[in-house]
């Protein structure tokens, strides 16, 4: 498995320009985080361009992570392809600093030793950045529950015949 990471003299006064392109299996093999999305498939590589830089107390690293992917619709499970850019933003303090004076919204990381790690807080970003629904449209008709139709692209004479729940309900009293 790929790791990525950067090391801590390679930060020069005017920071470091870090740049990284991963194949798509970085993103299949990294475990736990990604297995609750299925059928997900990335179709790209993951580029990381960011900025670090750092003074007595912290590493700032600023920067993108993008990649694109295809997953179904969840409501007509046509393959939709999609673009994710995440923001990156990951403030790195010596394991002997207090990380609760940060503010809440930023994330904070302990390291010790000269090489950082990036790979989990990035697969993190991704995980939390897919979306938890994906649609082909925001009207997407979905499926026909019974015949399995497109609705949006077919018609289903299914409609006619269906009694809504209610009416069941009524129709059920009359016997
Ligand atoms: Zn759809
Ligand atoms: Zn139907």
């Amino acid at each position: 498995m790929n790791k990525i990471q950067f090391d801590i003299n390679e930060i020069g006064e005017n920071g470091l320009h870090f740049k990284s392109e991963q194949p798509p299996a970085f993103l299949s093999d990294i475990g736990d985080s990604l297995n609750s999305i299925e059928n997900i498939v990335f179709d790209s590589n993951v580029r990381i361009d960011a900025n670090i830089y750092k003074d007595e107390r912290q590493i700032v690293l600023n920067g993108s992570l993008n990649l694109s992917y295809i997953s179904p619709c969840s409501r007509c499970l046509i393959d939709v392809a999609l673009k994710l850019n995440s923001d990156l933003k990951l403030i790195l303090v010596p394991d002997s600093k207090d990380e609760d004076e940060y503010e809440n919204d930023t994330v904070v990381s302990s390291y010790s030793g000269n090489t950082i790690d990036i790979t989990d807080y990035l697969t993190e970003m991704v995980s939390i950045s897919l979306p938890v629904k994906i649609l082909c449209d925001e009207a997407c008709k979905g499926l026909c529950p019974d015949c399995g139709a497109d609705l949006n692209t077919d018609i289903c004479s299914c409609k006619q015949d269906r009694v809504s729940p209610e009416f069941a309900v009524l129709k059920n009293y009359k016997n």
